[in-house]
């Protein structure tokens, strides 16, 4: 599941978890950038924040790391909690770069979206981040670089994207259709 920051990718995942368990099957629902963080600390890093801001190469090398470490997981259903790219000073870079695709293998994208007005409010509301400048036009173009993103994705794996929109106060509807589109 892919989806810029504040979108709402975490509070739907906590729902689908619940939802996927009552199907009595195991899920695991692993965040790519706490698993980076995690190896990171390792070697010093006290910021979550500050991961985005190492440099593209470091970060490249926590990818991977993450995905081999997500690819042992035996859950029934896995679910990756991450963006499709990410911002930094060289410019946008893929979140699931055809490397780490290939070390996963993902079934399905679910590509989270909102109106833009949303997200900005949304990210505004919370304080527990360290969020980088916000404006309505960055959101806009951070949302067109996802979509670009994500179909990139799909084409080198072969795996289909669902688009989801997460309007304000639905999130159970979100929650309906993404559970559908994954055959659960
Ligand atoms: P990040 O990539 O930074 O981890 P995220 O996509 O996981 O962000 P969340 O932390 O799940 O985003 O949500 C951001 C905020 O938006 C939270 O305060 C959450 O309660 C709120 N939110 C999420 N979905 C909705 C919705 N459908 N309607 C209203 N508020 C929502
Ligand atoms: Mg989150």
């Amino acid at each position: 599941m892919v989806g810029i920051p504040g979108v709402g990718k975490t509070t739907l995942l906590l729902k689908m978890k619940e939802i996927i368990q009552n199907h009595l099957k195991t899920v695991s629902v692993i965040s790519f950038g706490t698993l980076m963080f995690d190896v990171a600390r390792e070697n010093g890093l006290s910021d979550r924040d500050g991961l985005r801001k190492l440099p593209v190469s470091e970060q490249q090398n926590l990818q991977k790391i993450a995905a081999e470490k997500i690819a042992l997981q035996k859950s029934d259903v896995v679910i990756i909690d991450t963006h499709a790219f990410i911002s930094s000073p060289e410019g946008y870079y893929p979140g699931l770069p055809e490397h780490v695709l290939k070390i996963i293998g993902p079934t399905n994208f679910v590509s989270v979206s909102a109106k833009p007005e949303e997200i900005y409010n949304r990210r505004m509301r919370d304080d527990t981040r360290s969020r980088d400048k916000i404006t309505l036009a960055n959101i806009k173009k951070e949302l067109d670089v996802q979509s670009g993103m994500i179909s990139a994705c799909a084409v080198l794996s072969g795996a289909p994207v669902k688009h989801i929109l997460n309007g304000e106060g639905k999130i159970d509807e979100a929650v309906d259709k993404i559970i559908k589109a994954i055959g659960m």
